[in-house]
Order: C-alpha cells, then sequence, then structure tokens
C-alpha cells in the first residue's frame, strides 16, 4: 500500500473523538459520547487534510504499519479545535469609556447620548480603511488560536453603508489568506438602523432587501445574514422581511433573537430553517420546545451576561428539552470584548450549570453546527478535517476549570 500521502500519529496519551456526540447530533451530550481513548493512533491524509484513521494504538490496521511520516504525541490530550461560533471580529475604536459610564450606573441611553455607544464603533469603523480593520482584526485572531479556537465566524455590522459593510467583509476575506484559522463570514446589516434612516427603519430594510443583498451575494462576501430582531431595533415583520429576502439570494441564515425582549424571533428562525439562533436569554418555555425540536443550533454567550451583569440563557432547560447548544463569546466591543473560548466553558458550568461534556461539545460539534459544518468539523472521525486542539494536560476537564488559562 503506498502510504507516501499519509502520516501517522502515534502513541497519543488521549484524544477525544466526540463521535458519540456526533452520532447524537449534538443533542444530550454526555460523558461517554466524547469518544476518549487512551493511547491513540491518528492517520492522516495530508492531500486532503483528512482524518484517515483514528482508535487505540494496538487496534489500528497492520497497512499502517508501513508509514514512514510518523510522529509521537506522549504528554498530549488531543481534541477537535474549537469553534468560535459568534463574533463581531472586524472593527474598530474600543468602548472602555461606556463601560466605565455604565459602572457609574448611566443607563445605555444616556451613554448613547454622551456619543459612546454603538455609535462609537460605527463611526470608527466608517473611517477606517480596509488594511487597518485586517491589521486590528488579525491580533485579536491570533488571540483567539492562543485559546485553542480553530475556526471563527465573523459578522459586518459596523458599517452600514453598503461600501462600509462590504469593507468589513472584505477584511475578512483579506484575514483568510493569511491565516489559518477558517473564517466564515456573516452579512448583518440589520445590527441596528444606522444614523441615515433614522426614524425611517422600514425604509432601511427596503434599501437592505432591493439592493444590498443582491450585491453582497453577487460579489459572494458572506455564507450567512443575520439580524437583530429586539425592541428599538427591528420588528418581527422587518426581519422576517429581511430572511426571505436573504433566503432567496442563496444565504443561510442566523438570528440574534430574546436577548432582551420575546418578539417572535425564536419561531420566526425555527420556521424559516435558521441555521442558528443566536442569545435567548428571556426564551421562553413554549419557545425552548419549539428550538429543541428543530434541526437549528441555539448559541448562547455568558461572556455578554457576565460582562454587562445581566441573565444568562437558560442553558439546563434547553439542553434537558433536547436542544443543540453552543457556547460562544459574542466577541464585540460593546458587550463581551473577550475572546477567551474556553472561559464560556466555565461560565457555562458555573452560571448556567452545564455539564462538563455538554460545554466541550458545546465549544467543538455544536458550534460547527452553528455554522452548518458538522460534517466537516468538530470531531474526529474518518473523513472529517484533522484541525485539532493539542493541549497539554491530563484531562479534558480542565477545559472549563483553567478559567480561561489554557496554557
Ligand atoms: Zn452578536
Amino acid at each position: 500500500m503506498n502510504t507516501n500521502h499519509l502520516v501517522l500519529y502515534h502513541n497519543i496519551d488521549q484524544v477525544l473523538t466526540l463521535k458519540g456526540v456526533a452520532e447524537k447530533r449534538g443533542r444530550h451530550p454526555k460523558k461517554e459520547d466524547l469518544g476518549l481513548i487512551e493511547n491513540a493512533n491518528v492517520v492522516v491524509n495530508t492531500d486532503t487534510n483528512d482524518v484517515e484513521w483514528v482508535g487505540p494504538s494496538h487496534e489500528m490496521p497492520i497497512e499502517y504499519g508501513d508509514i514512514s511520516n510518523a510522529y509521537p504525541g506522549s504528554g498530549e490530550l488531543w481534541m477537535p479545535e474549537l469553534i468560535e461560533c459568534h463574533t463581531h471580529l472586524v472593527h474598530s475604536g474600543d468602548r472602555h469609556h461606556d463601560y466605565a459610564l455604565r459602572a457609574m450606573g448611566k443607563t445605555y441611553q444616556e451613554i448613547a447620548k454622551e456619543g459612546g455607544g454603538i455609535l462609537t464603533t460605527l463611526k470608527s469603523t466608517r473611517e477606517t480603511p480596509l488594511y487597518n480593520l485586517v491589521e486590528q482584526a488579525q491580533a485579536d485572531l491570533e488571540r483567539f488560536q492562543k485559546y485553542g479556537v480553530g475556526t471563527v465566524e465573523v459578522k459586518s455590522g459596523y458599517g452600514l453603508t453598503l461600501e462600509s459593510e462590504c469593507r468589513m467583509l472584505e477584511a475578512v476575506r483579506a484575514l483568510q489568506e493569511s491565516s489559518s484559522v477558517l473564517l466564515v463570514p456573516t452579512f448583518m446589516p440589520a445590527h441596528m438602523t444606522p444614523p441615515e434612516f433614522k426614524g425611517r427603519t422600514d425604509e432601511y430594510v427596503e434599501v437592505i432587501c432591493k439592493e444590498w443583498i443582491q450585491e453582497v451575494a453577487r460579489l459572494k462576501l458572506a455564507v450567512f445574514f443575520d439580524c437583530f430582531i429586539e425592541d428599538g431595533f427591528f420588528d418581527f415583520k422587518q426581519t422576517q422581511k429581511m430572511l426571505e429576502a436573504a433566503l432567496a439570494a442563496g444565504f443561510k441564515l442566523k438570528l440574534h433573537a430574546d436577548q432582551f425582549n420575546d418578539l417572535g424571533g425564536v419561531s420566526l428562525g425555527v420556521e424559516m430553517g435558521a441555521t442558528s439562533i443566536d442569545h435567548l436569554e428571556c426564551i421562553s418555555d413554549a419557545n425552548i420546545n419549539k428550538l429543541a425540536q428543530s434541526e437549528t443550533v441555539g448559541v448562547l454567550c455568558p461572556g455578554a451576561s457576565l460582562f454587562t451583569g445581566m441573565g444568562y440563557a437558560p442553558a439546563r432547560k434547553l439542553i434537558d428539552a433536547g436542544a443543540r447548544i453552543a457556547l460562544s463569546t459574542d466577541y464585540n466591543p460593546g458587550t463581551c470584548p473577550s475572546r477567551n473560548l474556553p472561559l464560556m466553558t466555565t461560565l457555562g458550568c458555573s452560571q448556567m450549570k452545564m455539564t462538563v461534556p455538554e460545554t466541550i461539545a458545546a465549544v467543538t460539534y455544536n458550534a460547527a453546527a452553528a455554522l452548518g459544518l458538522e460534517k466537516v468539523l468538530g470531531s474526529l472521525e474518518k473523513g472529517k478535517q484533522f484541525r485539532v486542539c493539542h493541549l497539554q494536560k491530563t484531562s479534558y476537564e480542565v477545559l472549563p476549570y483553567c478559567f480561561g488559562e489554557l496554557d
């Protein structure tokens, strides 16, 4: 057998495959579903970077014994690379002064009145050239990598003119050319109504539906379309209209829903086949069941709850009902300036009563499912991408235990 295209990693202390999690499509993840193999071998096809074989070293088929490219993995724990399925990575300007004002008891509206809030980021991002957007995002991306993350979703939404939204997405494209992190771009012009359309949100929605969605689709700048359905942002009808236009133009769907108010976003997202619905801090019991009975992944963002001091999403209820639950940083300058995905697993355990296996599934397989990539990422199995996180640890349980200090 010709083994020139194969590489063998042998005698790895522990490999976590998540095979059982993948078989259950991410629902009710239990310890036994993590597929822990002691003293494991992994064979990789270097032509495709796919896993060719994985299992206990003593069970490896004899033909792989001829592989000359062989490396030992002793002293390590391997698991699928972590997947960050919800970020606002590309932006300019920081918001620490907002946080100082918030700590003094000022409300969001008061901060906005003093010139802070999302408008600060909007103004700064609009004025920042492509090169600088890329440079800043590159540094953030490297920080994500230090936390074991290998795939990152990135949204537009701080430009809110067609030109600046495209510039944000072009920054993602430019980043992808120089980074080994897999990037998944999302077009999110419905982050808020921009100042030019103040009081005319219906007109803004019309422009998005009639012009912007078509142009971004034509330029192939994004895979997903996302929208913030909330009081004071976009209502049910406006959201429905945009999702329909995005779907017709070939985008997959995501939604920011039920963060502060239930405007029917979960029902709408599920009925329209959204790949994920994100936030869900105030999801109702009826909608928990609706989400659980669907393929749509619920993405929870406990870092935003910690940072703003607001409530956490009901992860326990969602998982018990059978929902597919992912965890994310929601990395953004306003409500969660953290790139520390392992820390989100700690918050999952301490604040949302998730078990360790549930948090592991939430940053691997279920996060891949939140990006529609679970057939190629999120578990280590034959035919899936060989993208692994190497931990110098004795147990996968350290991921939430390490309190964000992975190395
Ligand atoms: Zn977000």
